[in-house]
């Protein structure tokens, strides 16, 4: 499917079987985030993370163990 990064308007196309176009089914496409992009909010979203708030990142990776 296509996507389309929020941040950087990057285009960029994922597999429909990968976890996260599963994901994107469910929500609007502006949610996507390119790996980029994810990376840089991942870091500076890790203190809050840290906290317990925010565990996205722990539960997409458990659902991509899963497929
Ligand atoms: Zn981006």
């Amino acid at each position: 499917m296509l996507v389309k990064c929020v941040l950087c308007d990057r285009e960029g196309e994922i597999s429909d079987d990968a976890p996260e176009a599963k994901r994107l089914r469910n929500r609007p496409i502006h949610t996507y985030m390119c790996p980029e992009c994810h990376d840089r909010i991942s870091s500076r979203t890790a203190e809050r993370i840290a906290t317990g708030k925010f565990c996205f990142r722990r539960t997409s990776a458990s659902a991509e163990e899963r497929f």
